[in-house]
C-alpha cells in the first residue's frame, strides 16, 4: 500500500511564534520544525507499513518554503521512504484553498491508496485542511481517528467525538486525519537520522501541481481577544480551596 502523509513545517516552538505586522500573518522566517500533530500521522503510516511486512511506501508531502525540507527530514529519520515538497514563490501566503489545491495536486501524482493528515497544524490550527484536500481528490474523509484498521480495500476509523466514538468504514483511496491519541510517535534513531539525508527528497513547483496559486485572500486586520475580566491568582498555601469558595461566593456563583 502506498501511503502519503501530509506534514506541515511550522515555526519551531523554541523560536517563538509571532505575527508579522507587515502581513498580519504568522512570521515563518524563523527555524521550522515538523508540526507535532503530524508525527502521529507519520507513525501510523509506518505502523501500517510494518503490519504489511514492510511492503509499500510512505511518502511525506508538504507545502512550504524551501527550508521546510529540513523539517521533513525528521519524518524521513523516523522511517518514511521519501519526501516531496511543493515550494514556489507563487504559493507564498497561500490560504486554505491555495494550500488544498497544491497538496491535492501533489497527492494526485502519487496515486496513494491512503492519505494521512494530523488533526491540526501547530501554528494555524484550523483543523480543516484535510477536508478541503479530500473534496478536491473526491475521496472520503474520516477525521479525529484514534484507531485505524486496514482491511485491504477499505479502512475503518474509530472517531473520537464529544459524546463517545463513531466507527466509520471508508473504501480506499481515502483521507484520514488522525488524532493525537492514536499512537506514541517514535523518536528517530541515530541510524535513522544519518540515513534520512540519503533518502529521495524532491521539490515540485506550482506549475508541477497544476498551476496552484496562493489564492486571493488578504488578512486586512487582526483584533486581539477581549481583555480578561477581573482575575485573581491564588497560590496554594493550604487555603486555596477556601479562597476559591470565598471568591465564587463573592461573585454569587455558589
Ligand atoms: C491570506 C492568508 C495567507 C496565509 N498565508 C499563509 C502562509 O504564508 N503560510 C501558511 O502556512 N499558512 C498561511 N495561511 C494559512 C493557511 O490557510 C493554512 O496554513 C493552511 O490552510 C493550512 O491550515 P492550517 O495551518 O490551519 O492547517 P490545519 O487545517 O490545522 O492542518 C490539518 C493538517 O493538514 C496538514 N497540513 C496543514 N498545512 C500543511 C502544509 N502546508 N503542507 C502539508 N500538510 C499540511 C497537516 O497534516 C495538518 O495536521 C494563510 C491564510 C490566509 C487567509
Amino acid at each position: 500500500m502506498k501511503i502519503a502523509v501530509c506534514v506541515k513545517a511550522v515555526p519551531d516552538a523554541a523560536a517563538g511564534r509571532r505575527i508579522d505586522p507587515a502581513t498580519n500573518r504568522i512570521d515563518r522566517s524563523v527555524e521550522l520544525a515538523i508540526s507535532d500533530f503530524d508525527t502521529y500521522a507519520v507513525e501510523e503510516a509506518l505502523k501500517l507499513k510494518e503490519a504489511a511486512g514492510g511492503d509499500g511506501e510512505v511518502v511525506v508531502i508538504s507545502m512550504g518554503p524551501e527550508k521546510a525540507m529540513d523539517a521533513l527530514r525528521k519524518a524521513l529519520a523516523m522511517g518514511a521512504d521519501r519526501a516531496v515538497l511543493v515550494t514556489d514563490s507563487a504559493l507564498e501566503g497561500a490560504d486554505l484553498l491555495g494550500t488544498a489545491r497544491a497538496l491535492a495536486g501533489a497527492i494526485e501524482q502519487e496515486s496513494a491508496d491512503l492519505v494521512l493528515f494530523g488533526q491540526q497544524s501547530a501554528d494555524g490550527g484550523g483543523a480543516c485542511l484535510w477536508s478541503a484536500v479530500a473534496e478536491r481528490l473526491r475521496q472520503p474523509v474520516i477525521s479525529q481517528v484514534s484507531e485505524l484498521t486496514n482491511e485491504g480495500g477499505s479502512v475503518t476509523g474509530k472517531r473520537q467525538t464529544e459524546f463517545g466514538y463513531d466507527t466509520i468504514r471508508a473504501p480506499l483511496p481515502a483521507v484520514i486525519a488522525v488524532s493525537d491519541s492514536i499512537n506514541t510517535p517514535r523518536y528517530p534513531s541515530l541510524k535513522g537520522i544519518m540515513g534520512a539525508k540519503k533518502k529521495p527528497q524532491d521539490t515540485l513547483s506550482a506549475a508541477d501541481v497544476g498551476g496552484a496559486a496562493a489564492a486571493g485572500t488578504t488578512v486586512t486586520a487582526l483584533s486581539p481577544p477581549p481583555a480578561r475580566g477581573e482575575a485573581r491568582k491564588i497560590e496554594d498555601d493550604g487555603s486555596a480551596a477556601d479562597q476559591i469558595v470565598e471568591f465564587l461566593a463573592e461573585k454569587r456563583l455558589v
